[in-house]
């Protein structure tokens, strides 16, 4: 009997995809995806190094992290009666929900440019995509949407708030039209709630439809893999039993209950990306023939002539950002770049400085 070929067994959606592309960084200054530049002070990482050196990595993890919730509950004020689900990165928490919901014909709503995990994980769990472009100022077309929703009556609807790869955050009011003109799920992905200040966490009490997603990645721990989904037990207890039992392992449940005891040292560290968000922001402003749009997050989106030309001479200088020119109509010409130290971002304009002054 000959065996049939891959491209035999596997399915047609996921022929047709291409691997997620993470560019080589050795030696770069990284500002590609949105990490935190600053390592935990020393005596954190020294405590961390002792925790992780005793674990039981022979046992299995705690399948209910129980220990590592009760912290996060308290660090991340989840009010109270709603429930927490882990995953391992926010991104598995998408692909849970998307697998849950995805009935045969069963919609998946977001806006573009948005964050590309969720027509990846769309196409992969089978759920028919619907991306509805933002205005040119990457703003939410209410309108639009609504009509969208009424036409569509989505499943599911994912928005990040702040907004990936605009670093936007939507209007409050049109947000809360779009979660009541719902029948479906909606759930607003806040990744980049320590840089924004604003959540819709409080509101879950009010929408039944509504659930709130965070990350450990953009406050400092990408390396630990670790999100967190939070909202009504009877979403959440279906949704549990998507979760593979220990997805969140050993050393990341230790480590990650130790930092979160001390948030206050992230927090600062968001606080001080802000600032020097700030002073990256007026610089870009100031760049002859750079158009910055305004963030709430960690990174900053802007428009420059060229846009590719100069992602490749940048990089030729060491200097790694993410190219999202041709990625999306309203993002010709735009590239995107993440806070970092001070150091780093002096590097960064220098160099950008210098080759649209063609130094
Ligand atoms: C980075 C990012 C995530 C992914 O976070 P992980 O927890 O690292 O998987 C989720 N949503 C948005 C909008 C992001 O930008």
């Amino acid at each position: 009997m000959t065996s049939l070929s891959p491209d035999q067994i596997i399915r047609q959606e996921i022929l047709a995809l291409s691997a997620y592309h993470v560019p080589p960084a050795e030696n770069m200054i990284k500002l590609d995806a949105m990490e935190n530049p600053y390592r935990l002070p020393s005596s954190l990482s020294k405590e961390i190094t002792r925790i992780t050196a005793d674990a039981h990595i022979n046992r299995y993890p705690d399948p209910n992290a129980t220990a590592l919730k009760k912290t996060l509950r308290a660090s991340l004020a989840i009010p109270d009666g709603m429930e927490i689900m882990l995953g391992n990165g926010s991104d598995e928490i998408i692909q849970i929900i998307m697998l849950a919901a995805a009935k045969p014909g069963a919609k998946l709503l977001t806006v573009e440019p948005g964050f590309a995990m969720f027509k990846i994980i769309a196409t992969l769990t089978n759920m028919e995509y619907i991306g509805i472009p933002l205005k040119p100022d990457f703003s939410l077309d209410l309108d639009t949407m609504l009509t969208a929703i009424a036409r569509h009556r989505p499943a599911v609807l994912f928005l990040a708030y702040p907004n990936n790869p605009s670093g936007n955050l939507f209007d409050e009011i049109a947000l809360d039209k779009i979660i009541r003109a719902s029948p479906g799920l909606v759930v607003i992905d806040e990744a980049y709630h320590p840089f924004a200040g604003k959540s819709f966490i409080e509101k879950l009490t009010d929408y039944p439809n509504l659930l709130v997603m965070r990350t450990l990645s953009k406050l400092g721990l990408a390396g630990l893999r670790l999100g967190l989904l939070t909202g009504r037990l009877d979403w959440l207890h279906h949704l549990e039993k998507l979760r593979l039992p220990y997805n969140v392992n050993v050393i990341t449940q230790l480590a990650a209950e130790k930092i979160m005891y001390h948030y206050d040292i992230l927090r600062h560290q968001a606080e001080t990306i802000k600032q020097t968000r700030a002073r990256l922001m007026t610089f870009l402003e100031h760049l002859k023939g750079v158009e910055p749009y305004p963030s709430d997050a960690n990174f900053i989106l802007f428009r420059l002539d060229n846009a590719s030309q100069i992602f490749r001479q940048l990089q030729r200088h060491g200097i790694l950002v993410k190219n999202l020119d041709n990625s999306h109509p309203l993002l010709k010409n735009c590239l995107r770049v993440t806070v970092g130290t001070p150091e780093e971002n002096d590097r960064f304009c220098n160099t950008l400085q210098d080759l649209l002054t063609g130094n």
